[in-house]
């Protein structure tokens, strides 16, 4: 799940990170108000979950409390990235002199979290990976450790920090990294972490991701999602229980098991085929949940085709048919469906499709269910 710019400098604010102290407004007139309380320039933000709002013309300098209305209206009324822009933050507009670059990230062949700096902030990460990959320093941290003053004080070196803002990146570095702990975040990010005019650290741009599995124990981030920025489809798989993520394949995937439904994917394009998504049903196949993933790919106007891959470890291959052809008679497909069911029972279930009035193929093994599958997207199988 990612938090909104606003929503992460909130929590690096309360970690110790110095940050802007700016607020949300979803009308030109709240943001008049607010720059009135802050009471000088300030910078107008579009709040939407991608990156590259500058260019977009989303993140807007305003002098005076009527120009950040008039500003904080013209960007409401944008669409960034296919995103409508619904809320904007107002922040009082700091006095950059440098822009530096401050991350943190999973690294999962060292298997511990890798912090990252730069002296060359403001663009994209990525960018500066590509064009200039020397400028990017990077600390491991090793997790019943700690980060260590001597460890962010060679980072504030590498990246030539001057001497006198030391102590104050320690700080930053240490709240950042405590926040990205605290709150089972993937990622934590600043960018950029400024020197201001006046000589100190303010963390101008935030970015959080946090990871989905740990949510239920932290219930005052999982309130913070926001659902607008959420896809029709993505929210009906997510209350669902369904992990799906779209592709932009033609080759609908029905798999039980995350190790599986990856299995799956990468056969079928081995075979020629493209997946138009990743999907784990879960244990169990229930009809009722077969049904809402069949509904999740067919409204997919890319699929040509579906496969469905079920392994029927405890539950019982009859019964999955079963659920399909519930399932089916619910949803109505008219592409043609490709089903691999293996386990026990599968001989009954195999029966049980094949005996039914759907365009369906069976097969036994992957290899076949996938060459079949990539066959019915072209249109060519006979079924
Ligand atoms: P992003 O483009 O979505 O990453 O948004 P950022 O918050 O990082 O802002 C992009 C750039 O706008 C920054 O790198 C700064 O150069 C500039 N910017 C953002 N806030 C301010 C501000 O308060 N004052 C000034 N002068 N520039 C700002
Ligand atoms: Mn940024």
């Amino acid at each position: 799940m990612k938090l909104h710019e606003y929503q992460s400098k909130r929590i690096f604010g309360q970690y110790g990170v110095p940050v802007p102290q700016g607020d949300v407004a979803t009308t030109p007139q709240e943001a008049r108000a607010i720059a009135e309380r802050i009471g000088g320039p300030v910078v107008v933000k579009s709040q939407v979950l991608v990156g590259g709002r500058g260019k977009a013309g989303g993140i807007k300098l305003a002098q005076t409390p009527a120009e950040a209305e008039q500003v904080a209206a013209r960007i409401l009324a944008l669409e960034i990235k296919g995103l409508p822009v619904r809320k904007v933050l107002i922040d009082p507009a700091a006095d950059i002199r440098q822009e530096i670059y401050l991350g943190i990230v999973i690294d999962r062949a060292a298997a511990r979290p890798v912090m990252m700096a730069s002296s060359e902030g403001g663009v994209e990460i990525e960018e500066v990976a590509r064009v200039k990959p020397e400028a990017i320093k990077k600390l491991h941290i090793d997790p019943t450790i700690g980060l260590r003053g001597y460890q962010t004080l060679w980072l504030a070196k590498a990246i030539g920090l001057p001497a006198a803002l030391r102590r104050d990146f320690d700080l930053v570095a240490q709240g950042l990294y405590r926040a990205f702990l605290e709150c089972d975040a993937s990622l934590a990010e600043i960018n950029p972490l400024v020197v201001t005019g006046q000589g100190s650290l303010l963390a101008v741009d935030g970015k959080m991701v946090l990871d989905d599995n740990s949510l239920f124990r932290h219930p005052e981030l999982a309130a913070m999602r926001d659902l607008d920025e959420e896809t029709p489809t993505e929210r009906t798989a997510r209350e669902a229980d369904l992990s799906y993520v779209q592709l932009d394949g033609q080759i609908g995937c029905m798999v039980n098991g995350a190790g599986l439904a990856m299995a799956t994917m990468d056969i079928t394009k081995y075979f020629g085929g493209a997946p138009a998504n990743f999907l784990d049903i879960g244990g169990g196949a229930k009809a009722d949940r077969v049904a809402t993933a069949l509904r999740l790919i067919l409204a997919d106007p890319n699929v040509k085709a579906v496969l469905f891959n079920i392994f029927g470890g405890i539950t019982r291959c009859d019964e999955v048919a079963r659920g399909i052809l519930t399932a089916l008679d619910e949803v109505r497909p008219n592409v043609p469906m490709v089903v691999r069911l293996v386990g026990t029972n599968e001989a009954e279930g195999r029966r049980i499709l094949n005996e039914s009035s759907y365009r369906m193929a069976t097969a036994t093994t992957l290899a076949e269910a996938a060459q079949k599958a990539v066959t019915a997207a072209r249109g060519e199988l006979e079924v």
